[in-house]
């Protein structure tokens, strides 16, 4: 597949050209653990299905053409490929990264990375100068999200990766694309080292599969992480990375409707009384619009607000939803709501990053939109 294609031509077809055993259109989920050998160490690319499989090795290299990288990589999950881009460092190493994160990868760093010897610092994604001062000479790792998650900052990608290009020694440039997609923005090309996605979320899209990818340019890097998959093995199954490839082929067109949905219900949010402040990139109210303008394709599909009332009231406003379901995740077709204080992000309840409990947060579905406000209306006027 050449990789000039635009980028919904990629999305269906590289790394998945007709089987060529049975012209069967779509890549079949070879579900095998392990594969004849003509003689000892002679086989057709694949031994044993934790080092490679088929059906891994299609999703691999449609993520690398989307993100424009040269080289893609499956995790059972987005949590599994953190880990393995933290097993690159060694104890002594420091990482500084952005305040305002999954919950989950702050769990990894404070509560199993440190117990191994590595420090780690935090600044607000949307001051670069701050996150960039924390950079000190054993600095192995920056690692960012944008949008964030929960709070919908951003991080200005390219300063940020020129800066850090520019450095003696300088620390690897991870970025988190799950909240964007690389149909919103490609990180690589603004100078990441390395693209980290949970493809539980959009890239999935149908809430019906957990998985995480890395996605990179440098063949050592990326010959360290493959080496770090296959023996640490947190690889997923071939069903699974069947599902991604699915659901990526309609990546584009559900990433447009995410936003536009995700649009209106901001502007409807925007203006209603039980709402305190609204946080959409996609939003001209949003501080940093005019970044989000210039870094990403469109505002994507999250939409943060705090209520009024406080906590107690933005968990009934949680709880009262009918259309949005009070979940976890995000990235699926349908739409979910959540408190993040009390539930994707728990795990910073007591710490200098612990969120506003008042915060809402939604991952807007692709319903009919009118729905989905009068949803919203009733649950916040309850
Ligand atoms: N990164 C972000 C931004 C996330 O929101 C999540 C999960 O919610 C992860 C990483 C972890 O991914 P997974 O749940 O697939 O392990």
């Amino acid at each position: 597949m050449d990789p000039a294609h635009r980028f919904e031509t990629l999305a269906i077809h590289a790394g998945q050209p007709p089987d060529a055993a049975t012209g069967a259109v779509m890549t079949p989920i070879y579900q095998t653990s392990t594969y004849q050998q003509q003689a000892v160490g002679q086989h057709k690319g694949f031994d044993y299905s934790r080092t490679a499989n088929p059906t891994r090795k299609a999703l691999e290299a449609c993520l690398a053409a989307l993100e424009g990288g040269a080289h893609g990589l499956a995790f059972a999950s987005g949590m599994a490929a953190i880990d393995a881009v933290l097993r690159l460092l060694r104890p002594g190493d420091h990482v500084v990264a952005v305040n305002d994160l999954y919950g989950g990868s702050y769990r990894l760093f404070e509560r199993i990375y440190s117990k191994f010897g590595l420090s780690f610092s935090y600044a607000p994604a949307q001051h670069s100068p701050d996150l960039l001062a924390l950079i000190r000479p054993e600095t192995r790792l920056v690692w960012i999200e944008t949008p964030t998650n929960p709070w919908l900052n951003l991080c200005d990608l390219r300063g940020i990766g020129q800066a850090i290009r520019g450095l003696p020694g300088r620390p690897y440039l991870c970025v988190d694309n799950t909240f964007a997609t690389p149909y919103l923005q490609r990180p690589l090309e603004t100078g990441a080292d390395l693209v980290l996605h949970s493809t539980t979320k959009y890239l999935g899209g149908h809430s019906d599969v957990v998985g995480g990818a890395l996605v990179g340019n440098d063949p050592d890097l990326i010959q360290q992480i493959a080496f770090i998959q296959n023996a640490a093995g947190a690889v997923p199954g071939p069903m699974d990375c069947f599902l991604v490839l699915r659901g990526i082929k309609t990546l584009a067109i559900r990433m447009d409707r995410h936003a536009s949905n995700a649009f209106q219900l901001a502007r409807f949010l925007e203006d209603h009384p039980a709402v305190d402040h609204v946080y959409y990139p996609g939003s001209e109210s949003h501080p940093q619009h005019e970044l989000a303008k210039r870094q990403m394709r469109n505002g994507g599909g999250m939409v943060s607000f705090t209520v009024r009332g406080g906590p107690e009231k933005a968990t009934r406003v949680a709880e009262a939803t009918r259309i949005f379901a009070l979940a976890e995740s995000l990235g699926g077709v349908e739409s979910l709501i959540e408190v993040p204080a009390a539930m994707t992000h728990l795990s910073t309840s007591d710490s200098p990053l612990a969120v506003d409990p008042s915060l809402v947060r939604l991952s807007v579905g692709l319903e009919a939109v009118e729905d989905l406000r009068a949803d919203l209306d009733a649950a916040l006027r309850a």
